[in-house]
């Protein structure tokens, strides 16, 4: 089986990535598709040599059970804090089950408790993408270098290596 490392990192945790464009739609017809590493965010291009279907997230998400904080930034008396449980998360978002409400578009800060660490990990900047009867989904937008890291080892133990 072939795999596809990220020629910046060497994971393997890399998947094939939504293509966007005229290039990316040329080289496509070419067999030669983009590629996203889900552990270091680097995007880049590979000839395959057989045709694949265009995909529609640039991360896979890793199921978790984590507890999590979720606060919105712009609140005067800082004191809304909506807990629930994050489900699943990638190196750019998250689904965090809540009976809580929370409006779309709200920019939000997250915390949450992986069983890997004793710290939690913090997200500065989130921000509220979808809802559902469930709870809410959340793109991130800053992150403190080292918390990206620690993220990024959570993934890279429960990521799978893609084959090609
Ligand atoms: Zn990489």
């Amino acid at each position: 089986m072939r795999t596809c490392p990220c020629p910046k990192c060497g994971t393997l945790k890399t998947k094939l990535a939504p293509r966007n464009g005229v290039t990316d739609r040329l080289l496509g017809s070419l067999t030669i598709y983009p590629f996203r590493c889900q552990l270091c965010t680097h995007r880049f291009t590979t000839f395959l040599g057989k045709l694949k279907p265009n995909p529609r997230r640039n991360y896979d998400r890793v199921s978790v059970q984590y507890p999590a904080e979720v606060r919105p930034i712009h609140d005067p008396s800082q004191r809304v804090v909506v807990e629930g449980i994050l489900s699943n998360l990638s190196l750019r978002g998250c689904r965090v089950r809540t009976n809580q409400r929370i409006p779309m578009g709200c920019q939000v800060m997250l915390e949450f408790h992986p069983a890997e660490y004793d710290d939690p990990i913090m997200v500065d900047g989130a921000i509220v993408r979808s809802r559902c009867a469930e709870g809410i989904g959340l793109r991130f937008s800053s992150f403190l270098r080292s918390e990206e890291r620690r993220l990024s080892r959570i993934l890279a133990l429960r990521l799978p290596d893609h084959a090609i």
